[in-house]
């Protein structure tokens, strides 16, 4: 089965700011991110070269070549309106929202979270997941919804466009703890749950994909709990690195062809 992940062009100048975790039930809060005028744009091209994804679940070697795994997605790199994993699969791992659609992660995501919440769960660190796979639809209607209640311009403060956001690709989730009452708030990467993800989730094949101080770079705030899955070897590359993941792929020549 093929599974395309296309990258629609990106036309013109999305002056937009966004952040990738607003869902459905919450509010900006904190996370109003900073306009960035840095130059547009790399048209995102089709990113999933690769005909065939017949790759075994628990190969990370092949994971890591999967285009549709390794994807940078961000302001320049649009998914796109066509893609939707074929893959998802729902959450064996303790969740806060009840829309089943955010319950969902490509099973390869899906997996390797259980894996990280139970050994986490050894050392008495509880984590809950919040928001993980959103259509291009529900972000649509999402972000729409935040346009008639606060404008365009605010609603871009602290909504995703459709399409630009990681959590379609079904490799991003949104972490939370009771600590922070489940919600996604900045002060989550100073409890033990956010250290501890910050520390290991690479072991799992995740990173933090907004690391702080690096908004002017990755486009958005600090969001210490959106974690997108990598696979484990080059995860761990790019939190060895230090790196965002966009410095890190162009660190590395930018190998992966249409990011
Ligand atoms: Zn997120």
């Amino acid at each position: 089965m093929k599974n395309k992940l296309i990258g629609i062009l990106v036309v013109g100048t999305l002056a937009i700011g966004l952040t990738a975790c607003s869902d459905s039930s919450e509010k900006a809060g904190s996370s109003v991110e900073k306009q960035d005028d840095s130059e547009v744009n790399t048209p995102a091209e089709q990113i999933d070269k690769s005909a065939d994804s017949t790759k075994g679940d628990k190969d990370v070697e092949k994971e890591n070549q999967d285009p549709t795994i390794t994807a940078l997605v961000n302001k320049q790199n649009s998914v796109g309106e066509i893609y939707e994993p074929t893959d998802l699969v729902k959450l064996d791992v303790p969740t806060v929202l009840e829309n089943p659609e955010v319950n969902q992660l490509r099973k390869v995501a899906a997996d390797a979270l259980k894996a990280m919440f139970e050994d986490a769960k050894k050392s008495d660190i509880y984590l809950y997941a919040r928001s993980g796979y959103r259509s291009y639809q529900t972000q649509n209607q999402l972000f729409n919804s935040y346009v008639e209640n606060h404008g365009k311009e605010a609603a871009a403060r602290f909504s995703a466009e459709p399409g630009q956001s990681e959590h379609q690709t079904g490799l991003a989730m949104d972490v939370t703890s009771e600590s922070v009452n489940f919600q996604l708030d900045e002060s989550f990467g100073e409890t033990t749950e956010g250290v501890w993800l910050r520390e290991h989730g690479h072991e799992y094949g995740f990173i933090i994909r907004y690391p702080q101080d690096k908004e002017d770079i990755t486009g958005y705030i600090y969001e210490p709990w959106h974690i997108r899955y990598l696979g484990v070897e080059l995860a761990t590359k790019v939190y060895e690195s230090g790196l965002t993941y966009e410095e890190y792929l162009e660190q590395e020549g930018n190998e992966y062809e249409g990011v």
